[in-house]
């Protein structure tokens, strides 16, 4: 029996879901929904995601844990410091405009390493190897735009470059920002704690910021 459940519909829907399943992650009390061998049957045949989350690679950050979700649940795209290039846009947007799902999550941290790299690299403390040029090429605007606005706290900064990373997927000329801009889809900025594990959302910055 392919029943796949009731599926967040809606962009508030499916961000309820995720900070409901975030508290009970807190609190320890996860039930570990969609991860038995019957949701997996179920499954087999197709998905239908109810969120993509786009977050660092950090090994802490783990979206299903983190969320307490299960097979089926979670479009997830990761990247060291959740940097943007074509493989992830084009990744976030099949999980919206194919799969469907209504919510886009970018997923930032604190003691992130990516930001703290391109910051050890704008202060000439780190020389980066042509093997992570990109990451600091890809974090070191937002630092840059965070300290136009007086901002230097190092995850003060981490929830500027979520809000960066938002409006590199938003501005594109994409199928996937006519979904958003019709309100199928929102996109939503959070911040994670990696001591409480507890998921914050970042409000949008305003217009011109
Ligand atoms: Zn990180």
């Amino acid at each position: 029996m392919a029943d796949l459940g009731h599926r967040p519909a809606t962009p508030a829907e499916a961000l309820d879901e995720l900070l409901a399943g975030n508290e009970r992650f807190v609190m320890g009390v996860r039930v570990h929904p969609h991860q038995d061998a019957e949701r997996r049957a179920a499954l087999a045949g197709s998905q239908r995601p109810f969120a993509v989350v786009f977050g660092c690679s950090d090994s802490r950050l783990a979206a299903e844990i983190i969320f307490d979700r299960g097979l089926g649940d979670l479009f997830v795209v990761r990247t060291a410091g959740h940097i943007i290039g074509a493989e992830v846009l084009a990744s976030i947007e099949y999980g919206v405009t194919v799969l469907g799902a209504p919510l886009v999550v970018v997923l930032g941290h604190d003691s992130c390493g990516a930001i703290q790299a391109a910051h050890d690299a704008m202060t000439g403390k780190l020389l980066p190897g042509p093997g992570l040029e990109a990451i600091v090429d890809r974090v070191t605007p937002s630092i840059r735009h965070a300290h136009t606005r007086d901002i230097t706290d190092q995850d003060l900064i981490a929830d500027v470059h979520v809000q960066w990373t938002i409006d590199m997927i938003t501005s594109q000329d994409t199928a996937l920002a006519e979904t958003v801009a019709a309100g199928h889809c929102a996109v939503v900025g959070m911040a994670y704690r990696l001591a409480d594990g507890r998921v914050t959302v970042i409000p949008a910055a305003p217009a011109g910021a």
